[in-house]
């Protein structure tokens, strides 16, 4: 057993990646190691989003992270390790995009999906950034990194318009119910007319 190197967790040595916090075990030397990394990263936040057993909730607030769920995905997708080459950062790319929610009602008004949303653009951001890096360091490889660019932009775009549906839902909904309110509010006083 070894210990992660950002979160103290126990990790086996046959491990790429921190089970509890996501960051790399090592340092990966091919995109092989990066992807099978990147699955070994998905497996780990399934399991973390998934009722969390009484051991790691107990050591994750040993070690100042949030313990519910929630709040453990979130700073889990705050530190998971950011491929280095251009696939591993594409793959990391769509696993994130894939990830996100953007159901009209729920990505505007579900707390916990509001959440978890932010915290997958705020990996989506982490990894633009290593993308522009990739991108000056290798010039053969910019233009499929402005195209993977260019679908976390998309990404945000549709999140942005579930936002603005999310909202439009909601004003149709109070709409009506205060025309609701006003017919029932005018049926009241048709009725104490005709009562009179
Ligand atoms: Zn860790």
């Amino acid at each position: 057993m070894t210990e992660c190197a950002v979160c103290g967790a126990p990790m086996r040595p046959s491990q790429l990646v921190c089970a509890y916090c996501g960051a790399a075990g090592r340092v990966f030397e091919n995109v092989e190691q990066e992807l099978e990394a990147l699955r070994e990263l998905s497996a780990a936040a399934q399991k973390l989003g998934a009722k969390g057993d009484d051991v790691s909730t107990e050591l994750l607030g040993r070690m100042g992270f949030g313990t519910s769920s929630r709040e453990r995905i979130s700073s889990f997708w705050r530190n998971a390790f950011v491929p280095r080459t251009v696939d591993g950062l594409e793959h990391a790319v769509l696993m994130a995009i894939g990830l996100l929610s953007t159901g009209a009602w729920q990505s505007t008004w579900h707390q916990p999906t509001k959440q978890a949303n932010q915290a997958i653009l705020d990996r989506l951001t982490a990894l633009e950034s290593a993308l522009r890096i990739a991108a000056s360091r290798e010039p053969e490889a910019q233009r499929r990194c402005t195209t993977i660019r260019d679908e976390i932009a998309l990404a945000r775009t549709n999140l942005r318009s579930a936002h603005v549906k999310g909202a439009l839902f909601y004003a149709a909904l109070m709409l009506g119910m205060l025309s609701l309110l006003g017919c029932m509010g005018l049926l009241a006083v048709a009725i104490g007319g005709l009562s009179l």
